[in-house]
């Protein structure tokens, strides 16, 4: 029996019916193309694209992680002892990080 047809574990079953399927799907950022990048989920022209894109998506999560910040009341994420409101770490904290 040539070893291609050993029987393979439920994980390399599900692994492998992924990336049949994924390989069928447009890609996942442009949703237009199919012609995708060997074993990735983007098309060629949005692998190129990357470094504008990415720094699209950067930015938004940043602006995402400071409005969520700004929002925060509870206690110093670092500590857990003193409560801040509007920042994730109280200021003896924070000044530990700029050490
Ligand atoms: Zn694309
Ligand atoms: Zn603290």
């Amino acid at each position: 029996m040539p070893v291609y047809f050993l029987p393979s574990t439920r994980e390399e079953d599900e692994w492998a019916a992924y990336m049949m399927k994924d390989r069928n799907e447009p890609c996942w950022l442009c949703k237009r193309e199919r012609r995708k990048t060997l074993y990735g989920y983007m098309c060629w022209e949005c692998q190129e694209q990357k470094p504008v894109w990415q720094a699209h998506l950067d930015a938004i999560n940043k602006a995402e992680g400071e409005r969520r910040e700004r929002a925060y009341k509870g206690y110093c994420y670092s500590c857990a002892k003193t409560w801040v409101e509007g920042t994730w770490e109280c200021e003896p904290c924070r000044a530990e990080w700029r050490a």
